[in-house]
């Protein structure tokens, strides 16, 4: 063995020594978070070129992001130099993407194909409805979008789509599908899925073209195997091939770290691996070097009641560290005010820097709390995955209605609400308006005016249609009495939902069948949990005072900006933080009904993924975990009790060292009796696992009870909130 070969292999345990060096038949190393499999898959690409068992170009690593690839290529430069170029490091769309640009004429198409992402294939899909004549509020394009995306995943054609088509919904899907696709390839566009499927095609009905990458690729390795759905699985196993000239497949994974089911992940690529490939060697890794033995101990308590896994025992030398932090917050801002306080004191008392913390929630709405926090506390951080809050459509589009009320003169607020929801108000209908108030010198806003009451002196607007004319003139009406309103000093609470509710917008997304509608209903109650908390900090002021507020809060020129060498702080989704490691990490929000999520408290499955989830949250920490929880959240619009997590009660007690163990509503009842959750709020679907907790049927303590369900206060039923949302970007592998 070469100097540099056995620079690679110092350090590492004979477990992944075996790994490192193994030849022949495939290899699966199967581990618990933070054991190196990474580092394995590294260190094996390294050694198999540091002993010219390959050449560089013979090498396909596949990772799970883009930022997983550039790390393992920045990595490999360390250990080879100038060699690590000439590889392929990739996530599965790059890898593909590269591959038809060069094979594109066997599909018969030209290699200036454009990509469509997940916005563009919707509006595609849009068009297909339009053409097609699908009821689009029976299926909304966007959910059409996803449900072919699902069937990418299970490399599902057009025809086999229209085969299996058993009821009216499968058939407006094939057809839907068909055309979608149709309308994709005269568009000379690829979208996200068909990377994976189109490739997969080329490979299965060429087989020369498989044959030749086959060749080159001698060496495939696959990082975050569990994450694999079966486009990809299928990938895989064609590019490697079978018989004697198989190319040498190394995969790494961890069944507890599958999170990406409703991506079509699907465990069971894992799980029968050495089913697929019958002469697979698997190595187990059982040493973690990432965390102390009591972070451990907690995720492997948690993950441990899951049923049906493979039991670990992963182990570490690095002592069994600090206890885990506990906290028990009041509310969503006393759990953020925790957090931002507690960052300080380890920064002044344990020399903890800004970057080398990190904060996770399960859903991006919880991220609004925090950041505002964050900015006030003037602590540099930084939002992984998912929009800001304030950024988001539907946070923008319900500003944008209150800045026109507030300013009647705000153009540019007045048109992004003009036609939004669709109102038949197009592009001529705004072209006409915009010509009344050049002519006349007035603006856009006092236009639109007119049309509900025309000026004497200027007449009413020219060339509306009279659908166009009657849809303008209830907008402004409803503007202009939400204008009474907060003239009269209404608080912004109830002129949001006025303003949500007369115009449609609210509507529309319930009624919507996409999963994403349901959780810009959630980000909307959000907004208006805002709106109270405002107005009870703040009971003289109105309108215009909460919208200076949050445009001083979501003005992003103003956040402070990370010193180099302290970093920032990262906030994201336990998604996002996959395969990712930092000393000091933050789990909020560990609440039934939050994490775990409201959907999964009454589905097995899903909150097996759940606790995988969990899992994979607290194995991210190295030195230091926090667990905090409220015990009243308002994000479904007013505050709502939430028992404590089943997570947190499945860590062994002993682990945890509780800053503050009771909620204020937990001190004032004498001993941690909850009040019933929820009374008449629809929460039926709610497990009730811990009777302690609903034993007291007086109805919210803390909720005003005067919040109508069926506003924005309606919470999101189980099975229906969005996890494209949670997860970050629908395909964080772009
Ligand atoms: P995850 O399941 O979260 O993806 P992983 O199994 O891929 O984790 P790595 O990220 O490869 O684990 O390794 C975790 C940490 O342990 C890294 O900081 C890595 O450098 C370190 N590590 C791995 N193996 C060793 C070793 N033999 N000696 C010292 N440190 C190691
Ligand atoms: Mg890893």
């Amino acid at each position: 063995v070469s100097g540099a070969a056995a620079r690679i292999l110092t350090g590492l345990n004979s477990a992944q020594r075996e790994a490192v060096v193994h030849s022949g038949g495939p290899l699966l190393v199967v581990a618990g978070a933070g054991s190196g499999k990474t580092r394995v898959l590294t260190s094996r690409i390294a050694y198999l070129i540091a002993t010219g068992q390959a050449h560089p170009a013979n090498i396909l690593a596949i990772t799970f992001t883009n930022k997983a690839a550039r790390e393992m290529r920045e990595r490999l430069e360390g250990m080879l130099g100038g060699l690590a170029r000439g590889m392929w490091i990739s996530t599965f769309h790059s890898a593909c993407v590269r591959i038809l640009r060069a094979e594109h004429r066997t599909l018969g198409m030209r290699s200036t194909f454009t990509i469509y992402d997940a916005a563009d294939s919707q509006r595609l899909m849009t068009m297909v409805c339009r053409e097609e004549n699908i009821d689009i509020r029976a299926y909304p394009p966007k959910m059409l979008s996803r449900q072919v995306s699902n069937l990418k995943d299970e490399l599902v054609t057009p025809a086999a789509q229209a085969a299996a088509a058993t009821d009216r919904d499968g058939q407006v899907l094939a057809q839907a599908y068909a055309a979608y696709q149709d309308r994709l390839e005269r568009a000379n566009a690829l979208d996200f899925d068909d990377l994976i499927m189109r490739t997969v095609e080329v490979l299965t009905s060429h087989p020369d073209i498989a044959e030749r990458y086959r060749t080159r690729f001698r060496h495939i390795l696959v990082d975050e195997y569990q994450d694999t759905n079966h486009a990809q699985y299928v990938l895989v196993r064609t590019l490697a091939g079978q018989g004697p000239e198989r190319s040498a497949l190394t995969v790494v994974g961890d069944a507890d770290q599958s999170i990406y089911a409703f991506r079509g992940a699907t465990i069971r690529n894992i799980e029968d691996f050495e089913k697929d490939f019958a002469d697979a060697t698997s190595v187990v890794l059982e040493q973690n070097y990432r965390s102390t033995q009591n972070i451990l101990s907690a995720a492997n308590a948690v993950i441990s009641h899951n049923e049906g896994r493979r039991p670990k025992k992963l182990w570490t030398d690095s002592g069994s560290g600090e206890k885990i932090t506990g906290y028990v917050a009041d509310s969503e801002s006393d759990e953020a005010h925790f957090v931002v306080t507690e960052i300080d004191r380890l920064r002044d008392s344990s020399g903890v820097r800004y970057g080398d913390v990190a904060v996770f929630y399960r859903t991006n709405s919880q991220a609004r709390a925090l950041e505002e926090m964050f900015v006030r506390s003037g602590i540099p951080y930084r939002v992984i995955g998912g929009t800001r809050f304030y950024e988001r459509k539907e946070i923008k589009d319900a500003l944008a209605y209150l800045h026109a009320v507030a300013n009647p003169d705000d153009t540019v607020s007045l048109r992004r609400i003009i036609n939004e929801p669709k109102r038949g108000v197009g592009d001529t209908a705004q072209g006409h308006l915009a010509t009344h108030a050049q002519r006349w010198n007035i603006s856009f806003g006092a236009a639109v005016a007119d049309v509900a009451s025309p000026n004497p002196e200027r007449g009413e607007v020219a060339g509306l249609t009279a659908r166009a004319r009657s849809a303008v003139a209830d907008l402004a009406r409803i503007l202009e009495t939400a204008r009474q309103d907060a003239a009269a000093g209404g608080k912004p609470a109830d002129i949001l939902d006025y303003l949500m509710d007369e115009s449609g917008y609210l509507a529309v997304l319930q009624e919507s069948k996409d999963p994403q509608d349901l959780s810009r209903v959630e980000n909307l109650a959000e907004l208006h949990a805002v709106a109270v908390e405002f107005s009870a900090q703040n009971p003289d002021a109105g309108l215009g005072e909460w919208l200076d507020q949050i445009s001083l809060v979501s003005d992003t020129d103003r956040l402070p900006e990370g010193s180099e060498s302290e970093g920032e702080t990262t906030l994201m989704t336990v998604h996002t933080a996959k395969g990712l490691e930092f000393p000091v990490v933050f789990v909020t929000g560990l609440e039934d009904g939050t994490f775990p999520h409201m959907r999964s408290l009454d589905d097995r499955s899903e909150l097996a993924e759940e606790r995988r989830l969990a899992y994979v949250a607290f194995t991210r920490a190295r030195e230091r975990l926090y667990i905090s929880r409220a015990a009243a959240r308002s994000s479904w619009g007013a505050p709502q009790e939430f028992p404590p997590s089943r997570f947190i009660e499945e860590i062994p007690p002993e682990l945890i060292d509780w800053r503050r163990e009771q909620s204020s509503q937990d001190l004032v009842r004498g001993g941690g009796i909850g009040s019933g959750i929820g009374s008449g709020y629809g929460w039926g679907r709610r497990e009730r696992r811990a009777p302690s907790f609903f034993d007291d049927d007086a109805g919210p303590i803390i909720g005003s009870g005067k919040f109508k369900p069926g506003k924005l206060g309606v919470p999101a039923t189980a099975g229906s909130a969005s996890r494209a949302d949670s997860a970050g970007s629908a395909h964080p592998a772009a």
